[in-house]
């Protein structure tokens, strides 16, 4: 086939890096206007204010922004810059940016480079092309897009000029949040006020913001591109929508980990040097479990930084990809029949003084501490398992949840043994410990040492502490990373504040009641949450029978869980902390069906499109092609075994009529709401797909090999 002749002659098409002659650590960075440009570019005291609002989140002086653009325009001009662009995340998940040329002309027949405070401020695209869910109708099209000062501008580099991109929000002009970055500052806000209260009463309230803080770990597909242009499924769906498993999948598990082939490494080594540039602390990669699936993942930041920091490692995986005349696919599920892939979201919250608020600390004090914000988790992942279910709920991630590989669709806490063992000994009033000798006393004793590596780890639960922060394993790949942390800000403030209020009240200002009363409070959280606490098999079907025992959720697809963004309980939540107003929570809810739909029914149209003008004719050339042979042979007086013909011909039959049963269920459903429809789409729409693809699949097993018109799974997950 021409595309595997083109995938075995592949040559690098630019020349290798040199990473001698400029060292990595040189590179970080250099595309950064960071706090180190910042000081070598800015007055004192316009520095030094803009740091207070970068760290402190105090507001910014109107006075500064002239200076600062004035600054940033000649560094980005420096390094090759012409225009400069807002980049923003509307709520598909995907990264907008809109480009402005710094020129302007002079009126004298020439041009000026101009940037002015007003320009780096305030953008103003045309927003009638993003989804808003109904906050706003096309003819009040204009949005806004405002700086976000504390995530710092970038240069992008293309080989003909530079942009100096600045991250913004991306508002209505009523104010209301048409992103998904707006929501993220809101509640990391919330986060913090309540945070400061807790650390308040162990006598820690030193002003320093507590940042939530992310560390997502992206798995992506790497196919060659001559494969990725012959299958229109891969190319218009990002998954392929048919295709045979092949004899060897994962089953040798020889792929996790292993050597990474030499193309691959090449792609990764140039992502890597992408990222620097940009500041990205990529720190780790590796082979996934599938083959050609591998994953990237950085150091943990401050949670708007990582967001922003990982819309552009998916961009320039993508982008990378091309060079190396490869394609990423970053869908959930482009290959069925092997692993999908996930975002691991790790997730912490921290103050530059205290450090990391999850990790159990060396003192019974700090201790008592990091009890009291893990049970704030436990608390907020048992109140809200619903909407952290509805934040990670997609079209692709349907496909991953609940299958045996991935979290299923019931939302439980990993806390590992020792840490379960002293949360029951504080419900059973301190009960002697067997992990820990002697009393286990909030306050008094320290913690045993909780494990931090991987012997303790449970990979099938959705959500798992891991040592000092939890992992959020149920985001999939290509979801933006803001809603699940949204979620989880807005929820962990929740539980914050209802702790700081009950120890408030307990105490009245008497530091030497705390142990006392956070004993009391340990032991009635854990006493409620414990259902949500799960350190077993999340696979297994004893876990589905015993999670409904408990009473814990299960929504198994989209059009479950999306419902549960929009209850009375999250909108209340929502509006309490100032993240989300119940029209802005309504609005997503809608975007988020909508999407859903689309994606469903653009899959269901490609698939019908591609059984009947590729796989149909590819099967009925061969049933010709046997039935010809079969006439021939007869004349000539032979036997022909008409096996493998009957079998065609069945197979055939039985694809006319699924593509026909598919078309008629696209068109007998009747617009109804969006809800309904999502679930017309999961319950009648899907498995009418899934019948197309299991005839057609059969006939891949039956069709000859030079007749069959899509590249094959073996194609495209061996041939690198
Ligand atoms: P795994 O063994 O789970 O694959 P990785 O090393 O691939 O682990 O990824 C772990 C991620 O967790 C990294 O991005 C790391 O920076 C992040 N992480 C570590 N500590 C924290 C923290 N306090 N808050 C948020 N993320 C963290
Ligand atoms: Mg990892």
């Amino acid at each position: 086939m021409a595309a595997i002749s083109a995938v075995t002659n592949y040559r690098p098409i630019s020349p290798p890096l040199n990473f001698t002659q400029t060292p990595a650590q040189e590179l970080f960075g250099s595309n950064v206007f960071g706090k180190a440009q910042m000081k070598a570019r800015l007055p004192k005291p316009v520095y030094k204010s803009l740091i207070k609002t970068i760290e402190a989140g105090e507001k910014l002086d109107p006075a500064t922004a002239d200076v600062v653009a004035a600054a940033m325009k000649d560094w980005a001009i420096e390094k090759g810059a012409t225009h400069y662009a807002h980049v923003f995340f509307p709520l598909t998940g995907l990264t907008a940016e809109k480009h402005d040329s710094f020129l302007s002309p002079d009126g004298a027949g020439g041009a000026l480079a101009e940037f002015s405070g007003k320009q780096l401020i305030q953008g103003e695209p045309d927003g009638s092309s993003f989804p808003s869910g109904g906050i706003r109708a096309t003819f009040e099209a204009r949005g806004y897009t405002i700086w976000d000062v504390t995530s710092p501008a970038y240069i992008l580099e293309n080989p003909n000029g530079t942009t100096l991109c600045i991250p913004t929000a991306f508002v209505s002009w009523t104010g209301e949040a048409l992103d998904k970055k707006t929501p993220l500052l809101r509640s990391m806000q919330a986060l913090n006020g309540q945070a400061q209260r807790i650390l308040k009463l162990f006598g820690k309230a030193d002003g320093a913001f507590v940042a939530s803080t992310a560390g997502p770990e992206q798995e992506y597909f790497l196919i060659d591109r001559h494969f990725f242009f012959a299958r229109p499924d891969l190319l218009n769906a990002g998954r392929t929508l048919f295709g045979a498993k092949p004899p060897k999948g994962q089953e040798f598990e020889d792929h996790y980990f292993g050597a990474i082939p030499e193309r691959v490494l090449a792609f990764m080594l140039d992502v890597e040097r992408e990222l620097a540039k940009l500041g990205i602390p990529i720190k780790t990669r590796h082979n996934e479990v599938a083959p050609a699936q591998y994953e990237i993942a950085p150091v943990f930041e401050s949670a708007n930084l990582a967001n922003d920091h990982q819309q552009l490692t998916m961009i320039t995986l993508k982008r990378v990809a091309e060079k190396y005349g490869m394609t990423c696919l970053t869908h959930e599920k482009p290959f069925a029949g092997v692993n999908g892939s996930g975002k691991h979201v790790n997730w912490s919250l921290g103050s530059a003084s205290q450090g990391n608020l999850l990790d159990p600390g060396g003192t019974p004090h700090d201790n008592a501490q990091f009890l009291v914000f893990c049970a704030s988790v436990m608390r907020a992942v048992y109140k809200f398992q619903g909407l952290l279910r509805a934040v990670v709920a997609s079209a692709g991630n349907d496909h991953r949840l609940g299958a045996n590989e991935a979290p299923p669709a019931i939302i439980s806490i990993f806390l590992g043994d020792q840490l379960s063992d002293v949360f029951n000994q504080i419900k059973n009033g301190g009960a002697k410990s067997s992990l820990a000798k002697g009393t286990l006393n909030v306050g008094v004793d320290v913690l045993p040492p909780l494990p931090k590596d991987a012997g303790d780890r449970n990979r099938t639960s959705p959500f798992a502490f891991t040592g000092n922060r939890f992992e959020f394993r149920a985001v999939g790949s290509n979801q933006s990373i803001a809603g699940p942390l949204v979620a989880m800000n807005t929820i962990v403030a929740e539980s914050l504040d209802y702790c700081a209020t009950k120890l408030e009240e307990a105490t009245g200002g008497d530091p030497s009641k705390l142990n006392q009363a956070i004993e009391s409070l340990l032991s009635e959280i854990y006493a409620e949450c414990e259902p949500i606490v799960f350190n077993g098999d999340g696979y297994s079907e004893a876990w589905h029978h015993e999670a409904e025992k408990r009473g814990l959720l299960n929504l198994k697809s989209s059009a479950d869980a999306l419902p549960q963004i929009s209850t009375p309980e999250t909108k209340a939540l929502f509006s309490k902390y100032n993240v989300l107003s119940e029209r802005e929570v309504d609005s997503r809810l809608d975007i988020y069906l909508h999407q859903y739909c689309l994606s469903v029914l653009t899959e269901a149209k490609l698939m019908i499109g591609l059984a009947k003008t590729s796989i149909f004719p590819a099967a009925i050339r061969y049933q010709n092609e046997l039935a010809s042979t079969c006439a021939n042979l007869k004349l000539a007086g032979y036997e022909f075994d008409t096996d493998t013909l009957d079998q065609v011909t069945e197979l055939v039959k039985f694809l006319q009529d699924s593509i026909a049963i598919l078309k008629e269920t696209l068109t007998r459903h009747r617009d109804g709401s969006l809800l309904e429809e999502a679930r017309y789409c999961n319950d009648e729409v899907l498995p009418a797909m899934a019948m197309v693809r299991k005839y057609a699949d059969e006939l891949e097993s039956w069709v000859a090999d030079d007749l069959w018109p899509l590249p094959t799974y073996q194609e495209m997950l061996f041939i690198k």
